[in-house]
């Protein structure tokens, strides 16, 4: 019952983000919210501190963002994520993003950031929370060549790369995109139940019913709670039991992020 990647800072929720907390502190165990511009920071710790023991934060820079950000931006960003270093669980979401980007200057750009934060992960002692578009065996390259250990990928889309990302033991969290996508579905046959964790993307990725199943929902605002219906999903697809994967998940979010909660 966490929800480990979502973005709560986002203007979706300027009006009403206490009142979906409230309903999400019902259910859940934790959020974890994802600061992915220098822009959201500030935002991202007021909702931290504001929310103390239930919701937590990763700081990254998204790949998608790195032409408008300067070199001396970055660095600027990455002191100031150390003087914060106790206030976040961990670095994310960074990565590379070729959809986005397609500039050769801009993509050598992309991996000298995500490398640069991935040794501020490993400087600072913390896991990290993956980003990775059109992108993926170099992603995993990356990975390997800094010898990250702690790692989460975020919406991993790449089933055929999965032998590899077990064999380096990686996380992955998965959303409601598996309502939808058979790709994404054997993802998660392939990760096992002590690697999976839940996430929602949200306020992206909505869904809505669509008979006795679900479907995407692009014109709507999503929340933390949309995790019962990923696990749900998670569950039919590996045949295990609902309860199972609901706990085993929220264990690994727990475990992964240090956060040291109670599940
Ligand atoms: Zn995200």
């Amino acid at each position: 019952m966490i929800d480990s990647h979502c973005h709560l800072e986002q203007s979706d929720y300027s009006k009403d983000l206490d009142k979906i907390i409230l309903k999400c502190k019902k259910e859940l165990k934790a959020i974890i919210t994802s600061c992915a511009h220098p822009n959201d920071f500030e935002k991202t710790l007021e909702i931290v501190n504001k929310n103390k023991g239930f919701v937590f934060c990763t700081v990254g820079i998204h790949p998608e963002y790195i032409k408008e950000i300067t070199d001396k931006q970055i660095d600027v960003f990455l002191d100031l994520i150390r003087k914060n270093k106790d206030g976040i669980v961990g670095i994310g979401e960074i990565g590379l993003d070729y959809h986005w980007i397609k500039e050769s200057d801009q993509i050598e750009r992309q991996k000298q950031m995500f490398i640069k934060l991935l040794r501020l992960a490993k400087e600072l002692d913390k896991p990290v929370v993956i980003h990775s578009r059109e992108a993926l065996p170099e992603t995993l390259d990356i990975l390997e060549q800094e010898e990250m250990k702690d790692v989460l990928l975020h919406m991993w889309g790449g089933h055929t790369l999965m032998d590899k990302v077990n064999e380096l033991g990686y996380n992955v969290s998965m959303n409601s995109i598996i309502v939808s996508s058979k790709s994404y579905g054997k993802v998660v046959k392939r990760t096992p139940l002590e690697k999976l964790m839940l996430e929602t993307d949200s306020p992206w990725l909505a869904v809505k019913e669509d008979g006795n199943s679900y479907k995407l929902d692009p014109d709507s605002r999503n929340d933390s709670l949309t995790i019962k219906i990923t696990a749900q999903k998670i569950a039919e697809l590996k045949d295990i039991d609902f309860q199972k994967i609901w706990k085993q998940c929220a264990l690994n979010s727990n475990k992964f992020f240090k956060l040291h909660l109670n599940i």
